[in-house]
C-alpha cells in the first residue's frame, strides 16, 4: 500500500519551526516510502482563521524545499462534517449540552488528562434546542457498546484507545461544524492517509479519534506521534519566548534549505 501522509497546519498565525520539522517529517517519511505528500489547510475556526496565513504556510514551504499535494480545505468539507455527525446522532451516540464555559465552570469538577472533564449534566435531559447546542460523545455507551481498540504507531507499537481521559468529549462545537477530533479523522479518512504524523502533544487526541474511527467505520491509519523540538543549537523555537516565525526567517534572507537540513539532523529517534 502506497505511504500518504499530510501536514494539517491550522491558519491561525504564522508557523514556526515546531511546524516546520512536523512538515519536514511528514514529508521525508513519504518521500522514503516512495509516496505522496499532502497538504491541508484545517481552516474551520472561522473567526481565527486567516487566508493569509494559510498562503504564507505555502511559501514557507516552498522555501524549506518542499513539493507536495494540497488537498481541500475544512472550509470546503462542512457538508461531510454534518453528515458523520448526524449518523452519529442517530445511533444515539451523541447528545446536546447547552452548558456555558461559566456553567461548566461551576459544576464538580472531574480533571482528566485533557482538562477539566464535562460531568454528563445535559446527557438524557430534554434541552432547549433553540439556543445553540454543542454535541458530546456519550462515552459511557460507546464505551459499553464496543471493543477494545488499538493502534499501531511506529514509535510507541501497538497503543490501547483509551478515550477516557477525554471524558464526554464535544464533536461538534456550538459554534462550528466539527470539533477538531472530527473534522481531522474525517479528513484523514477523506483524504486516503495511511500514516499519520504529528507532534506527540498530540498524543492523547489520537485515543479519541481512534474511537471516531470506529464509530462512522472508518479506515484506520498508521501514526507516528514524533517528538517536540527543543529549543537548542540556536534554532530558537518557542513563540512565547518571541522566537521568529517561518516568515520572518525567510523574509530576512535565511535560507530555508540549510534549516530544513538542521531540522532533519533532529529526525533520529525510533520509527524513522
Ligand atoms: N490543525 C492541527 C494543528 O495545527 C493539526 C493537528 C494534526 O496533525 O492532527 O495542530
Ligand atoms: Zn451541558
Amino acid at each position: 500500500m502506497e505511504t500518504v501522509t499530510r501536514f494539517a497546519p491550522s491558519p491561525n498565525g504564522y508557523l514556526h519551526l515546531g511546524h516546520a520539522f512536523s512538515a519536514l517529517f511528514a514529508h521525508d517519511i513519504a518521500q522514503s516510502r516512495e509516496g505522496r505528500f499532502l497538504l491541508r489547510i484545517e481552516d474551520i475556526d472561522g473567526p481565527r482563521s486567516r487566508p493569509e496565513f494559510a498562503a504564507s504556510f505555502r511559501r514557507d514551504l516552498e522555501w524549506l524545499g518542499l513539493e507536495w499535494d494540497e488537498v481541500p480545505a475544512q472550509s470546503k468539507r462542512l457538508a461531510s462534517y454534518s453528515d458523520a455527525a448526524t449518523r452519529l446522532r442517530e445511533r444515539g451516540h451523541l447528545y446536546e449540552c447547552t452548558c456555558t464555559r461559566a456553567e461548566i465552570a461551576s459544576l464538580p469538577k472531574r480533571v482528566g488528562e485533557d482538562g477539566v472533564q464535562y460531568p454528563g449534566s445535559c446527557k438524557g435531559q430534554a434541552i432547549d434546542s433553540s439556543g445553540p447546542a454543542a454535541l458530546r460523545l456519550d462515552l459511557d455507551k460507546v464505551l459499553a457498546s464496543s471493543r477494545k481498540l488499538t493502534w499501531e504507531d511506529e514509535r510507541f507499537g501497538q497503543v490501547v484507545a483509551d478515550p477516557r481521559e477525554f471524558g464526554d468529549i464535544v464533536l461538534v462545537r456550538k459554534d462550528l461544524p466539527a470539533s477538531y477530533h472530527l473534522a481531522a479523522t474525517l479528513d484523514d479518512a477523506a483524504d486516503g492517509i495511511t500514516l499519520v504524523t504529528r507532534g506527540e502533544d498530540l498524543f492523547t487526541s489520537t485515543h479519541v479519534h481512534r474511537w471516531i474511527q470506529e464509530l462512522l467505520e472508518l479506515p484506520v491509519p498508521k501514526y507516528i506521534h514524533h517528538p517536540l523540538i527543543n529549543d537548542v543549537d540556536g534554532l530558537k523555537l518557542s513563540k512565547s519566548r518571541g522566537s521568529p516565525t517561518l516568515k520572518d526567517r525567510r523574509e530576512s534572507g535565511e535560507d530555508g534549505r540549510v534549516l530544513a537540513d538542521q531540522l532533519r539532523q533532529r529526525m533520529t529517534f525510533a520509527g524513522t
